[in-house]
């Protein structure tokens, strides 16, 4: 199907696509929005699956963290969506194998993660050279509550301490509240995001993008025809470009290859297990349950009866997580009740009955291949460098990859779909015809 030129064709329909479709739309430029998958909201995702009773599940991101820098925040105030403090609603519960942490314990474990975040921000912030945060934490091993502060650090993170540069970790950790939208994330941005956006077309992957075409223009090419633009948003993860989901014409740089591949997807799954009786296993609602991690294990934390619901999401990443995913549904859905039967024995079995389970699927899904990108050792600056415009803004790459303080977030992204506006030859002055002054 033959398309008229374009101002901009923005590749995905995430929150960072969605954002930058608005902008253009704000700016007055004619924007195509492309999406491959059958919905908007990428890595943003809300269901209500049978086998939780319908109840809300957010496949994707749930949070809105940093609220108070976070522009989702305002644009639900404004939209009238009630907001819930997750930190509010939230109680805490840790473990020591399956009994529950004493006082002396638990400050024990406060008192082990202050000492070692703050001797990590010194050390991200000094001039020593970037190391692993792993690396950077090895001096603190001998505490026994080290491996489970850095198992925190990893699951937030999608990856093992081992693999994070511990610069992006520093610049990327999440200070201040979490809020929760009622009804999902996923549907508030699918809902808000979507409105502002305007038109979608579903099922369009963009196969290849032609950036330096005569006259100044981006020839983006997909099953349905090719289309002719004036400058090219690329939202999509790292995770498919670093696949070689689109094919750049000409190759991109060497250097933006670098910061591709210097931003690996890292996975984080959560596993969704409705109770199958009355018994809430003596813990409150939205309770959040870790326990000391020993060597050579991996961290399953739960979140039990999220706003009242009856069932329970364990979260698992990193190593562990892509494993497990390689293994399909039933691998993560077992570590889960296993995690459940080291903690509260028979009883979980009985209340986890039968083989019902959510598990959320990232890592094999080839629209994202990963939950969200990390920075390897050394490689801090890959997210600014992979957000530079190219071509003098006809291509320009956006999305959580390329936000420097909100990395792997949807206020990330959101900001870098917008931003990436500015950076496009679309922000210059309306021209008569399409593309790019000079
Ligand atoms: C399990 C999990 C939990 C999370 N928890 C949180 C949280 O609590 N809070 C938070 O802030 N963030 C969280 N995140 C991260 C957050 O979801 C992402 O950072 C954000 O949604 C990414 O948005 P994006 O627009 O950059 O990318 P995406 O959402 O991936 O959007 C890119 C779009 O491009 C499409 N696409 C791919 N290839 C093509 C192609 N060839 N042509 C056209 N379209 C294509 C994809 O289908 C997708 O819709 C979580 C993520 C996961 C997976």
């Amino acid at each position: 199907m033959p398309t008229a030129p374009v101002d901009c064709v923005v590749v995905g329909a995430g929150v960072a696509g969605l954002a930058a479709a608005a902008e253009l739309r704000r700016l007055g430029r004619s924007c195509l929005l492309l999406e491959a998958g059958s919905r908007i909201g990428g890595r943003a995702w809300t269901t209500h699956p049978p086998a939780l009773g319908g109840a809300v599940f957010d496949h994707g991101a749930s949070w809105l963290h940093q609220a108070e820098g976070n522009p989702l925040v305002s644009i639900a105030r404004a939209a009238g969506d009630p907001l819930r403090s997750a930190d509010g609603l939230r109680e805490w519960r840790t473990y020591v194998g399956s009994r529950l942490a004493d006082a002396e314990e638990l400050a024990a474990y406060d008192r082990a993660e202050a000492t070692l975040r703050a001797a990590l921000a010194e050390r991200a912030e000094g001039a020593q050279a970037d190391v692993s945060l792993a690396e950077a934490a090895a001096s603190f091993a001998a505490d026994p509550w080290t491996r489970t502060v850095l198992a925190w650090e990893g699951l937030i993170a999608a990856a093992d301490p081992g693999c994070l540069s511990l610069r992006d970790w520093h610049l990327n950790s999440l200070a201040g509240g979490n809020l929760l939208v009622e009804g999902g994330l996923g549907r508030f941005v699918a809902a808000r995001l979507g409105a502002a956006a305007g038109p979608v077309r579903l099922a369009t992957p963009v196969q290849r993008i032609s950036w330096q075409e005569p006259g100044g223009t981006v020839t983006i090419g997909t099953p349905h025809g090719d289309i002719t633009a004036g400058s090219c948003i690329v939202t999509v993860s790292t995770g498919v470009l670093a696949g070689g989901g689109i094919v750049f014409a000409p190759a991109l740089p060497a250097p933006v290859e670098e910061a591709v591949h210097a931003l690996p997807m890292g996975l984080l799954t959560k596993v969704a297990l409705r109770a199958t009786g009355p018994d809430r296993l003596d813990l409150p609602a939205s309770c959040a349950v870790d326990r000391q991690v020993g060597p050579g294990e991996t961290l399953m934390s739960l979140h039990f009866w999220p706003g009242g619901a009856d069932h329970v999401v364990g979260f698992v990443a990193g190593a562990t997580a892509w494993d497990l995913a390689r293994e399909g549904d039933a691998a993560p859905a077992a570590f889960c009740r296993d995690t459940l039967r080291t903690l509260f024995g028979a009883r979980a079995d009985r209340l986890f009955a039968g083989d019902a389970a959510v598990v959320t699927g990232w890592g094999l899904d080839p629209l994202t291949r990963g939950s969200y990108c990390y920075a390897v050792p050394g490689q801090a600056a890959a997210r600014s460098l992979l957000a530079q415009p190219l071509a003098d803004g006809r291509l320009v790459f956006a999305g959580e990859a390329c936000h420097s303080r909100l990395g792997g977030t949807v206020g990330g992204a959101y900001l870098s779909g917008k931003a990436a506006v500015g950076l496009s030859c679309a922000n210059a002055p309306a021209r008569p015809g399409v593309g790019c002054p000079g």
